[in-house]
């Protein structure tokens, strides 16, 4: 697994197109790999904002036509991005969501994208009384590596980070990481903004 300390590249200037003082975070992953748990506990621990998107969807039906087929509203996703856009230009956030390609890619800086084995998934999604045909297909989607493969093709590679999240030590871990992260991305973000500046 990869650390997530800055290795002092990836803060170059050349996605960074914004005035945010603060980071933005996007957790994200298959449901029931841990995005709510991971992102509340980062959350807790930093003060930033948790921003559920699943809850923030339903709470404020920004939802289109609905999917007969899978009897579920479909998202609307310009709504999704107006109602959090106030927000992601002040920065400070965590976004946790499981569909990420409509997401502006200058929001966010830093990915972390959840893997969870697929007995452990299953379980998990088994306890959330989904029916066999929404489990099969979302541990298919982990299977298949899905979400991990949206991430990689709407948001550089260098702020992607694969972790592990099947156990509590793993999502400690995770935390950890991203504080250290947090820790090591303030004086680079201030530069680069510096030098955009001028
Ligand atoms: P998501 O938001 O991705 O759908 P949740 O955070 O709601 O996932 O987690 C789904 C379930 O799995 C919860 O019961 C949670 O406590 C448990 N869980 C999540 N991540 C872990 C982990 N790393 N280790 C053990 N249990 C976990
Ligand atoms: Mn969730």
């Amino acid at each position: 697994m990869s650390t997530l300390v800055s290795d002092g590249n990836m803060n170059n200037g050349s996605h960074v197109t914004t005035t945010r003082t603060k980071p933005n975070i996007l957790i994200t992953g298959t449901p029931g790999t841990g995005k709510t748990s991971t992102s509340k506990l980062i959350a807790e621990m930093t003060g930033m904002k948790h921003i559920n998107c699943s809850e923030l969807v339903k709470k404020n039906e920004l939802s289109t036509e609905k999917n007969e087929e899978y009897d579920c509203l479909m998202l609307d996703e310009d709504a999704l991005c107006d109602e959090i856009e106030n927000d992601m230009d002040n920065g400070g956030n965590i976004i946790d969501f499981h569909s990420i390609d409509f997401f502006p890619e200058r929001w966010f800086d830093l990915v972390l994208v959840l893997r969870t084995d697929n007995t452990i998934l299953y379980d998990r999604l088994k306890n959330r009384n989904y029916n066999d045909k929404k489990l099969s297909e979302n541990v298919e989607c982990e299977i298949m590596q899905v979400v991990l493969e949206e991430a990689h093709n709407s948001y550089d590679k260098s702020i992607i980070y694969e972790v592990q999240s099947n156990t509590v030590d793993d999502m400690e871990n995770n935390v950890e990481h991203v504080i250290e992260w947090l820790k090591n991305f303030q004086t680079p973000f201030i530069n680069t903004r510096n030098s955009n500046n001028q």
